[in-house]
């Protein structure tokens, strides 16, 4: 078992210096756009080097930088940038590494709007195409077929969105590695302390902060953590020139919400697994689609590379009737109706029927998933709910 008292040791006092701040436990928020200088001299040297000083805060900010900190020594970077939010993150990661007649490779399923940006950038000539996890076949096989000679990303996410599937992530960098392709990972599910993604040979990881690392529903912001090289290339073109740095306030709250990341991720943990473990179990449910049941088949490749898990799974109901998860969805109390996840309170979120119904044909997503954001409510209480809801069709 890790013991996490490294990550909790960063999340509580990584990147904090006291003495700078008159002793203020707590550090304080730098909310200025920008920094003034001594002379001449010292502007010209600042203007020079800008990523190792203060100029203006769309570069960097002392608060900003504290959240920088912890969130790169967390997942074992050597450097990490805070962005204005997931997507944000996501998109410069990509832009960074592709340009016209390149191919992004996307292994697993993946967050909807990524893959929208992936569509996006076809007007600039970039292609991309999905590898998606099947039981019983070899991903790897399947990942080196898909590469073609321009593929400069694997992008994959690992539990894949909606499925929770898990990719072997240490295989595919080695694979990818081999080929002089770039790997990125959205780790939002995970958090920075359930997968190191670097530490097993991925070259940038992603996050979504609006969920777990925020934790409170009441901050949309992104990262990027990976080597120093990669950040200061990120840092002077897509970060500084799309402009979609984070705010000193919402890094402040980010640096409030890891303080209590360990402590609620043990909880999250905690009460999905045993809502999991009901879920299975009730008579009115097909499938539950959660990496921490020893019934799920990619439970064993979860056990090497996780460290934990956290509160977000889907499941199907014994009906495919749009009437029926209507009325499940509609019986929860405590369960509120929403998206986005990883907050303190629990989420319901069906699968939308529709117009869309080809797109989840294409990423084999079936029509009757329920995704929930297990919280940090009672877990009787949570039972209690779901059970109604199960029992109302
Ligand atoms: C929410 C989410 C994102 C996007 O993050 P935003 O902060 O909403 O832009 C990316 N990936 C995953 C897996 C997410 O859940």
């Amino acid at each position: 078992m890790h013991d996490f008292s490294e990550e909790k040791y960063i999340c509580a006092h990584e990147g904090e210096e006291h003495e700078k701040y008159f002793g203020a436990v707590v550090p304080p928020i730098f909310e200025n756009s920008l920094f003034v200088f001594k002379d001449y001299d010292a502007i010209v040297e600042a203007f020079k080097n800008e990523k190792d000083h203060y100029l203006y805060t769309r570069g960097t900010n002392p608060t900003v930088e504290i959240l920088e900190k912890k969130l790169s020594a967390l997942e074992h970077g050597e450097a990490c940038k805070c962005f204005t939010s997931g997507m944000a993150a996501i998109s410069a990661a990509i832009d960074a590494f592709t340009s016209q007649g390149d191919h992004i490779l996307f292994v697993n399923n993946i967050y909807g709007p990524t893959l929208r940006y992936a569509e996006y950038l076809k007007k600039y000539g970039i292609e991309y195409s999905i590898v998606l996890v099947d039981e019983g076949k070899d991903i790897l096989e399947k990942v080196e077929e898909a590469i073609r000679p321009n593929t400069k990303i694997i992008y994959l996410e690992s539990p894949g969105t909606m499925t929770f599937k898990l990719v072997d992530i240490k295989a595919i960098a080695e694979l990818a590695k081999a080929k002089g392709i770039i790997t990125m990972i959205d780790n939002t599910w995970a958090t920075p302390l359930y997968q190191k993604p670097l530490d097993m040979g991925i070259d940038i990881s992603i996050h979504s902060c609006s969920k777990y690392i925020g934790g409170h529903s009441d901050v949309v912001a992104g990262a990027i953590i990976s080597r120093r090289d990669i950040i200061n290339k990120i840092f002077y073109n897509e970060f500084q020139l799309h402009g979609g740095n984070i705010g000193p306030f919402e890094a402040w709250l980010l640096i409030r919400g890891l303080r209590t990341l360990p402590l609620r991720m043990e909880k999250h943990q905690e009460n999905a697994m045993k809502v999991a473990e009901f879920l299975e179990q009730n008579k009115n449910v097909e499938r539950v689609n959660y990496p921490g049941l020893k019934s799920n088949p990619y439970y064993e490749i979860g056990r090497k590379q996780l460290k934990g898990y956290s509160g977000l799974m889907s499941f199907e109901i014994k009906s495919n009737k749009i009437d029926d998860i209507r009325r499940v969805v509609n019986s929860c109390r405590i369960f509120k109706i929403g998206v986005s996840w990883g907050g303190y309170e629990s989420l319901i979120l069906p699968v939308f029927h529709g117009d869309n119904e080809d797109e989840l044909k294409r990423l084999n997503i079936p029509l009757g998933l329920i995704r929930i954001s297990v919280g940090l409510e009672d877990v009787n209480s949570l039972i209690g709910d779901l059970e109604n809801a199960l029992s109302s069709f």
